[in-house]
């Protein structure tokens, strides 16, 4: 069995839909494919979310009439037979009722939360109905049903594989599966989702679950490239990467991944394979436990990033300094991404600036803070065991012009991280790309 993931642009379209359920259909029999919404409406929903928070209806109308209008015009062109039409029409004409039902009351994170699951419900819908349309025998796996979190927002595994268990048992057997991505339930039973960009999340949890031979992410562009594509000019994909690298990558800004995707794959050693939709001859990006040895593999860049600096007379010699500085970041649930320090000082970045002000007051109990604000962490990836040599200085000759606020290696041994301003992020990305990967 095989968990094959589809992203936004890759059903993106009634013709999109129709090149899927042909991907799918000749995939083979048994595998589960997972369905994000179709491109821009997860985007679209939280728009309309934003205006009722607002408490502005009528601007929120305009907008789902738009949306409605848009997927009737998707099922005109996807269907064409009677009774498949009519379902989806039926099926497309209740889930504009209900948002449109929750204009009309006190909205919250609960209401919004329902209205951006609906992209991946009518999507799914669609699918479902144009493979019957085709003669093809293919069963929902209601992601509600089986999907969750617990009280940390954590996938709570166990629940996920009995319960898709208990469903594949009772399905009569099925050409195929096919499941909405991103959204689950928590652990109030209220309709939850993964964040954004969770379908790949989905995927790869399906797959540790049902013990996949294969997790498969579709996308739009050919495997991951060894920098990002929407900054750098030539780049081309990467054909292996290990698990840890593609972790470090998805998790420091490489938008093809879901940030958390990886780890259940990787914990469960399921091959992941990055495949593009719109041309599936081409072999993509296979993720596994295969090293390369002594090769840099990508380059990534994580945005939103405040740099932190701490310094103090006391920190000379003491113990407890440290611990005292993470408490704080801990007591105000503030991850902290990267962290460097010398004998006077520490300076660490946090990539959300939320709970700064608190976080400010009490770091000011140990010494001078001083902030950065719109930095970048520039993360470069691949076979970096602190016994191989020379590519320090590779990376170093790479942003020899650029002002660089924290360098940080040896966590890993696949990456090193750098800290730069926002504004020298382009400049950064390239020159590591002509640096490192021009042969
Ligand atoms: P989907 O909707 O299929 O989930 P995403 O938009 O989330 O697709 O991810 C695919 C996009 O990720 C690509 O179109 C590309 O612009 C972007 N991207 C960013 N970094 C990389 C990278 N290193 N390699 C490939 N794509 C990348
Ligand atoms: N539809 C969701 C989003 O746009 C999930 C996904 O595409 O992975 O974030
Ligand atoms: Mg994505």
């Amino acid at each position: 069995m095989k968990v094959l993931k589809f992203g936004g642009t890759s059903v993106g379209s009634a013709q999109r839909i129709k090149d899927v359920a042909a991907l799918i259909v000749a995939a083979g029999e048994r595998n589960i494919v997972v369905l994000s919404a179709m491109s821009g409406t997860t985007n679209t929903l939280i728009e309309i979310s934003d205006y009722l928070y607002r408490k502005n209806p009528d601007g929120a109308g305009e907008i789902i009439n738009r949306l409605e209008k848009k997927y009737a015009d998707v099922i005109d062109e996807l269907l064409s037979m009677e009774d498949y039409r009519a379902e989806a029409i039926e099926f497309l004409t209740d889930s504009f009722l209900y948002i449109r039902s929750l204009t009309k009351k006190l909205f919250t994170l609960f209401e919004e939360k329902e209205i951006v699951a609906i992209g991946e419900l009518i999507s799914s819908q669609l699918m479902l109905l144009y493979l019957k349309e085709c003669g093809i025998q293919a069963t929902l796996l209601p992601a509600l049903d089986f999907m969750r979190i617990d009280k940390n927002a954590e996938p709570d595994a166990v629940y996920i594989k009995e319960r898709l268990h208990e469903l594949l048992l009772h399905e009569k057997p099925s050409y195929l599966y096919i499941t909405q991505g991103f959204i689950c339930r928590n652990a109030y039973g209220e309709v939850d989702n993964l964040l954004r960009g969770g379908s790949d999340y989905t995927a790869s949890l399906i797959g540790a679950a049902v013990n996949a031979e294969e997790i498969q992410i579709w996308t739009d562009i050919d495997g991951m490239h060894n920098n990002d594509p929407r900054f750098v000019d030539g780049t081309t994909p990467v054909r292996h990467l290990h698990f840890e690298e593609a972790a470090e990558l998805a998790y420091f800004g490489a938008k093809i991944l879901h940030p958390t995707c990886i780890l259940p794959a990787k914990l469960n050693n399921i091959p992941v394979r990055l495949l593009n939709t719109m041309q599936p001859n081409a072999p993509g990006t296979i993720i596994s436990n295969k090293l390369e040895e002594g090769k840099i593999k990508a380059v990534a860049a994580k945005d939103g990033i405040t740099a932190i600096k701490v310094k103090s007379g006391r920190m000379l010699l003491a113990y407890g300094f440290m611990r005292k500085i993470f408490e704080i970041f801990e007591n105000h649930q503030t991850p902290v991404d990267m962290v460097t320090t010398s004998e006077v000082g520490v300076s660490l970045t946090i990539d959300s600036a939320k709970h700064l002000p608190d976080i400010l007051d009490d770091l000011k109990k140990y010494g001078t803070v001083t902030v950065d604000e719109d930095m970048v962490i520039v993360c470069i990836v691949g076979d970096m065991a602190w016994n191989n040599v020379g590519f320090e200085t590779q990376i170093l000759n790479a942003v020899k012009d650029i002002p660089v606020r924290m360098i940080s290696y040896g966590g890993s041994n696949f990456n090193i991280s750098l800290l730069v301003q926002a504004s020298d992020k382009k400049r950064t990305l390239q020159s590591l790309s002509n640096q490192l990967f021009k042969n």
